[in-house]
């Protein structure tokens, strides 16, 4: 009853439709065809569209609502902070900061016990860079292909995907290289102990060949997300960190999507024995309900900045609504067993229902992730493997199968030919079965553009 949607709700959401098409520009979009959903509502796992239409979020809006939408507890911590203490430059303590740090340096691993606050993901992973310049007095930086790590200038640098083609300016000092990607392998490799013993030899020549003296850090998400939630095959992390360590490299973690519980771990770099220099996270951190990112530095990067300025700041950085909200979420997390249920989700409830789907869908080319982090990439001919969606593009067909999603009921994350399983890490079980239904039958949609 508490969900009802009533007429003037939805009158509401169209006179915001209208408001939004004349006024707000959207992120990544050709402005005039874009057709935005309306929410009117979201709670949990649930969403409620413009028509008062109840879906289930099986996408975190972008990865990011770990918890799920309005957990009371975070929404009550935020709403107490407000009236306490809206804002506080960043030079000035603040409990709601101070704890934030606090909880954070505990969770990530080793001895990265420093926190600098940013606004997000984005500004996360160029202070990261920043850090990593400063500390080893080097400028050179290595990204992955097929990776994302954010929109602003120098992350849309490192950024490996076609996302950063239109904004590479060409002089950032980034060098990309091929990532361990067994499904499509770029080695012509076709096991994974393949794959990563041949993508470390392809990182290890490229680092010699650009001077491992000029390079500062290797930034790497633990596990990319966006880019299609490749799982690095065994040995390859554990392989990057020792290449790393030997050149006095900085590694960068970038546990912006990955982090938090996200894989069933608090951060991805704990499924291997590896303790990035710096990590970035973001997302996850509070669930989005206040923007907020921040990178982790050890304390060897922080022995850079004790006694010299660290020459960068943000009028936000530790916000205080935000790190509240930080707070109220990780103890939320940890309360309600969050992490254990994200790993228990994956390997009882989605891994089998969507390897399920692999063998009865032929448009399956592979399933493939952990815990609440998930990945179906979708195919017109499992033996050539051909995308139902070019790499960096749409089709009509992948944009039928994002339909028959929304017609039956889930919000999904589609990008290019994948469809994502990246629901709240406390969904309901039965929820989570049904969103997984819909999906199954979204797939006899793409069966359809199989080639005979
Ligand atoms: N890194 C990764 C791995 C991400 O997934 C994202 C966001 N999708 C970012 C960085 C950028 O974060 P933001 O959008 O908060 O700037």
């Amino acid at each position: 009853a508490g969900h009802a949607i009533t007429d003037a709700d939805i009158a509401a959401g169209r006179r915001a439709y209208e408001l939004d098409r004349a006024h707000v520009f959207h992120s990544w979009q050709a402005q005039g065809p874009f057709t935005p959903m309306t929410v009117l509502k979201a709670e949990g796992s649930l969403v409620w569209d413009g028509e008062g239409r109840r879906l289930i979020d099986l996408s975190c809006q972008l990865v990011n609502t770990n918890i799920g939408h309005q957990h009371p507890k975070v929404v009550a911590a935020i709403q107490e902070q407000a009236g306490k203490l809206c804002t506080i430059a960043p030079q000035h303590v603040n409990d709601a900061r101070s704890e934030a740090a606090r909880l954070i340096a505990g969770l990530v691993p080793g001895d990265l016990n420093h926190v600098f606050f940013t606004n997000g993901g984005a500004d996360a992973v160029e202070h990261a860079i920043r850090m990593a310049r400063l500390h080893t007095g080097r400028k050179k930086v290595f990204s992955a292909y097929r990776s994302y790590h954010g929109g602003t200038h120098l992350a849309v640098n490192v950024t490996g995907d076609p996302r950063r083609f239109a904004n590479d300016d060409g002089d950032s000092g980034v060098v990309h290289f091929l990532p361990a990607y067994t499904y499509r392998s770029y080695f012509g490799a076709t096991t994974q102990d393949e794959e990563s013993e041949r993508a470390l030899r392809h990182l290890t020549d490229m680092i010699e060949l650009e001077g491992a003296g000029n390079v500062a850090a290797v930034v790497l998400e633990s596990i990319p997300g966006t880019a299609g939630i490749y799982l690095p095959p065994d040995g390859y992390m554990e392989g990057v960190r020792e290449l790393t360590r030997r050149h006095g490299i900085m590694l960068i973690a970038d546990e912006v999507m990955a982090g938090f519980g996200r894989t069933g771990k608090w951060f991805a770099v704990d499924h291997w024995d590896v303790i990035p220099d710096l990590l970035a996270f973001a997302k996850g951190v509070n669930s989005g309900y206040v923007p907020l990112g921040g990178v982790a530095l050890s304390d060897a990067v922080f022995e850079t900045f004790r006694d010299r300025p660290y020459p960068g700041g943000l009028t936000y950085s530790g916000h205080p609504l935000a790190c509240a909200a930080a707070v109220a979420t990780i103890n939320a997390m940890r309360d309600e067993s969050m992490v254990e249920n994200a790993e228990r989700l994956g390997r009882e409830v989605i891994g089998p229902a969507l390897r399920a789907m692999a063998g009865r869908h032929p448009s399956v080319g592979e399933v493939r992730g952990t815990g609440c982090f998930w990945a179906v990439e979708l195919v017109r001919n499992r033996e050539t493997r051909e995308p139902l969606a070019a790499y960096g593009g749409s089709s009509p067909e992948m944009n039928q199968v994002v339909a028959a999603l929304k017609s039956g009921g889930v919000l999904p994350f589609a990008n290019f030919n994948r469809i994502h399983v990246v629901p709240a890490l406390n969904i309901d079980d039965a929820l989570l079965r049904e969103g997984l239904a819909v999906l199954d039958s979204a797939l006899d949609v793409a069966d359809g553009f199989v080639e005979a």
